[in-house]
């Protein structure tokens, strides 16, 4: 099998901060192809088809990456396309090697009372 080397090379390096630093680890976020919706999500086995963009598994460049609309730009998406937990999965994916005793997220929804 030859491996061809094309002229841009895509290398796996933060939206944020550009580090590309095998030391740093790096979380995969990927647009799904336009047959699957085209949305933006987190990729956590790295192996979903579609165009990938990294982000360092640091609060800091995660937190930066969402005001700053990295993804969307990497990525050339509206907001629309980004899946609304992204940066939930993203934050907590983050924090899953270092102790991960409460992964379970708050989330409960607000009971609606329409029978009182
Ligand atoms: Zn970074």
């Amino acid at each position: 099998m030859v491996v061809r080397r094309p002229r841009h090379i895509p290398i796996r390096s933060c939206v944020v901060c550009r580090e590309s630093s095998d030391k740093r680890r790096l979380l995969r976020v990927v647009r799904l192809p336009e047959k699957a919706g085209g949305v933006v999500q987190f990729d956590p086995t790295g192996k979903l088809a579609g165009r990938g963009a990294y982000v360092c598994a640091d609060e800091k460049c995660i937190a930066l990456a969402h005001k700053q609309k990295r993804f969307e730009r990497a990525l050339s998406v509206t907001q629309d396309k980004m899946s609304v937990d992204l940066f939930d999965r993203l934050r907590s994916s983050k924090g899953e090697d270092a102790g991960g005793a409460d992964s379970i997220s708050e989330l409960t929804s607000n009971p609606v009372l329409s029978n009182e």
